[in-house]
């Protein structure tokens, strides 16, 4: 159970930009947050307690901005990490996912030995807004065939319904919503 002070203190540390990079985005920065040594612990704190019991042997972060609380979520779990990177990126042979963005296509990668069938997967970005990046990632980890992947996320854009796209059967959880 992530604390209700610890939302409350994490949630105002977010800095709001309006209109960024596009016009009509309200971007969320998780920068204000993540430079405060006591902050960051507590994100990765609360995610990590929250997890604690599950068994977590992978977690999964997806570029760029998944990385820096996934890498230490990982470590606090004793998990190993995993990168989910953009195309051209992982040096090995890679599975690849193409998923609509508002505006045209992208795509994401993971190495093809990654992960095994015993794995229990935390799948970790910074945001979850539409649901269409954590979809394709989520459809890269099923080509494993793994026992169990849960979802978390620092913020949740809960008007854009996102999580309704991941469930069932994913758990989701995430610190803060607005
Ligand atoms: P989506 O695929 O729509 O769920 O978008 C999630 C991805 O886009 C995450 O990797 C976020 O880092 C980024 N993102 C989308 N919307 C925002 C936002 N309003 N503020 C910050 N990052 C965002």
């Amino acid at each position: 159970m992530i604390s209700e002070s610890a939302i409350k203190t994490i949630k105002e540390s977010i800095r709001n930009i309006p209109d960024f990079p596009v016009k009509g985005i309200q971007f969320k920065d998780i920068t204000t947050a993540i430079q405060q040594p006591l902050l960051l612990q507590m994100i990765v704190d609360q995610m990590a307690d929250h997890y604690r019991k599950n068994r977590i042997t992978k977690v999964v972060a997806i570029e760029s901005r998944g990385f820096i609380t996934g890498g230490a979520l990982a470590y606090r779990l004793g998990a190993g990490f995993v990168p989910v990177r953009k195309p051209g990126k992982l040096p090995s042979q890679t599975y690849s996912k193409t998923y609509d963005l508002e505006y045209g296509q992208d795509a994401l990668e993971i190495h093809q030995d990654a992960l095994q069938p015993d794995d229990v997967v935390l799948l970790h970005d910074d945001l979850l807004a539409t649901g269409g990046t954590a979809m394709a990632a989520l459809d890269l980890i099923g080509r494993f065939n793994i026992r169990q992947a849960y979802c978390s996320f620092i913020i949740e854009l809960d008007f854009l319904k996102g999580r309704q796209k991941l469930s069932p059967p994913f758990d989701v959880t995430s610190i803060v919503h607005f």
